[in-house]
C-alpha cells in the first residue's frame, strides 16, 4: 500500500471530537418509554458517537425493520390502535412500501406505477429509506443501520421478508426479481429487441416469462423440474402450462437447469445441465426466497425456517414481533407452524402485529384471520383481478 494511501486511511480512522451530533427526536420525551439504565446506556452511547462519527440517534415508540406490504399494513395496523405514537420504518430499498404482485402482472398490462405505492407516510410513519438495519441489541432496544444511525424502539417489528435465492456464480449478471428496481431495470431492457432467458418455472418466473413475451419479446425458460410450478400444482396440470407457454411462443426447457454462465462482451453464454449452450442478451430469475432472519439470529431469537412467533406474532423477546413472509407462526386449525409467502400473509398478518404491538396483547381474532388464510390448502395468484394460478400452498408447510 502507498504511503499517500495509508495516510489517508488513518486520517479517517482517527475520531474526530468535534463532529456535530444530530439527536433527533421524533416523539416527544414523555413518550418514549425507557429505564434509566437504558438512558444512561444510551448517554455512553451518544458520547461515543460524539467521539468517532455523525450519526444520529432516533427514539420511536414502534420501529419496524422492512419497507414491504407487511410493513406497510404494520403501520395501518398500529394506528387502529394508537393514533400518535411515534412510528420509525427502515427499509433496505429506496422507495416506500409497495404492492410487490403488479410488478410481475399489472404493472405489464398497462396498470400506472402510481398504483402500487401504499400511503405508508400520509398514515404517519417516518420513513428511513436506502439503508439497511444490520444490527439489533434487544437487551437496550435499539436497532443500527449500515450508516450508523440508531433507533431506539418500544416495540420492534421484523418485517424483513426474504432475499431472492441466487445461483453460485461470482458477480453474474441475472436479475433476481423481487423488487421496483428490478421491474424499471427489466421494463426497460424489455423495450429493445434482445433475447431474454428465464431461470426458474415457479410463479415468478411464469410470471416474468409471460410478461416478457407479452412485450413481444424471445422467451426462453430454463426449468429444472418437468413442468412449470411443477411443485405447486398437479404433474398433468404442469405439463399443460408448458404447452400453453409453448402456444404462446415461449420456448420451455424442462428437465434443464444452468451450470454454467458467464457475461461474454453484452452477451450471458449460458452452459445448461443437458450440455446445451445457449447465448442471450438478458437472465432473469425468480428461485424462490431465503427468509431474512439476520437481526432475530444475531440475538438469539429463536429460528426454525423464519422467525418463530406466538399467536400475537411476537418473537421469543416480548417486545420483538415478526411477520409476513418471515414469520414461522403456529397454525391453530392445522396445529402446525407455518410461514406463508403470499400477499393475504403480508397484509392480514402486518396489520395484526401493528395491533399487537400497539394495543392490549389480545389479538386473538386477528390471528384467527391469519390463520384462516394459513390453512388454505390451495394458493391464488392474481393477474389483474382474475385469478392465474391456483395451486397447492407448499410454503404452508410446518
Ligand atoms: C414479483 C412478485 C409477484 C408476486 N405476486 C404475488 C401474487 O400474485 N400473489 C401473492 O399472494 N403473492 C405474490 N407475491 C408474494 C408477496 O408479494 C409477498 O408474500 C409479500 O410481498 C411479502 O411481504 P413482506 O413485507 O413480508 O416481505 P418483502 O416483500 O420481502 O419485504 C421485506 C422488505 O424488508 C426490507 N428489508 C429486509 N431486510 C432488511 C433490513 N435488515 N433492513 C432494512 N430493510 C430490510 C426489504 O428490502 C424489503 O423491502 C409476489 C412477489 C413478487 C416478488
Amino acid at each position: 500500500m502507498s504511503r499517500k494511501r495509508e495516510k489517508k486511511k488513518l486520517v479517517v480512522r482517527v475520531p474526530n471530537p468535534r463532529a456535530p451530533v444530530k439527536e433527533r427526536l421524533d416523539t416527544p420525551s414523555h413518550k418514549v418509554h425507557r429505564s434509566k439504565k437504558q438512558y444512561s446506556s444510551s448517554r455512553n452511547r451518544h458520547a461515543a458517537s460524539r467521539r468517532s462519527c455523525d450519526v444520529t440517534l432516533y427514539r420511536y415508540d414502534y420501529v419496524i425493520v422492512g419497507g414491504g406490504m407487511t410493513a406497510a399494513a404494520a403501520v395501518q395496523g398500529i394506528r387502529e390502535v394508537d393514533a400518535s405514537g411515534s412510528i420509525g420504518l427502515i427499509s433496505a430499498e429506496p422507495h416506500p412500501p409497495y404492492n410487490r404482485p403488479p410488478l410481475s402482472k399489472a404493472l405489464w398490462k398497462g396498470e400506472p406505477e402510481s398504483s402500487i405505492w401504499r400511503g405508508t407516510e400520509a398514515a404517519g410513519a417516518k420513513l428511513h429509506l436506502d439503508r439497511r438495519a444490520n444490527g439489533l441489541d434487544v437487551a437496550t432496544r435499539q436497532v443500527k443501520d449500515d450508516r450508523g444511525d440508531t433507533y431506539a424502539y418500544r416495540q420492534l417489528l421484523l418485517a424483513t421478508g426474504g432475499a431472492p435465492r441466487r445461483l453460485s456464480f461470482a458477480d453474474d449478471p441475472i436479475i433476481y426479481y423481487r423488487t421496483y428496481e428490478d421491474y424499471r431495470r427489466l421494463r426497460a431492457l424489455a423495450a429493445k429487441p434482445l433475447r431474454f432467458v428465464v431461470v426458474g418455472g415457479g410463479f415468478i418466473g411464469s410470471e416474468i416469462a409471460a410478461a416478457l413475451r407479452m412485450a413481444g419479446r424471445d422467451v426462453e425458460m430454463l426449468v429444472p423440474e418437468a413442468g412449470l410450478a411443477a411443485r405447486v400444482f398437479p404433474a398433468e396440470l404442469s405439463r399443460h402450462l408448458v404447452d400453453f407457454y409453448g402456444s404462446k411462443g415461449v420456448t420451455v426447457r424442462t428437465g434443464e437447469g444452468v451450470t454454467t454462465l458467464v457475461q461474454r462482451g453484452a452477451k450471458v453464454a449460458i452452459t445448461t445441465s443437458t450440455g446445451r449452450e445457449v447465448t442471450t442478451d438478458v437472465v432473469v430469475a425468480g428461485l424462490g426466497i431465503l427468509p431474512g432472519v439476520d437481526l432475530a439470529q444475531q440475538n438469539g431469537l429463536r429460528v426454525e425456517n423464519g422467525i418463530v412467533v406466538d399467536q400475537m406474532l411476537r418473537t421469543s423477546d416480548a417486545n420483538v414481533f415478526a411477520a409476513g413472509d418471515v414469520a414461522n407462526f403456529p397454525n391453530a386449525a392445522l396445529g402446525v407452524r407455518t410461514r406463508v409467502e403470499h400477499e393475504d400473509a403480508a397484509n392480514t398478518m402486518g396489520a395484526a402485529a401493528g395491533r399487537a404491538m400497539a394495543g392490549p396483547r389480545t389479538c386473538h381474532s386477528s390471528i384467527r384471520t391469519c390463520s384462516s388464510w394459513a390453512t388454505r390448502p390451495w394458493v391464488i395468484s392474481t393477474r389483474g383481478t382474475r385469478p392465474w394460478w391456483i395451486g397447492r400452498n407448499r410454503s404452508a408447510r410446518a
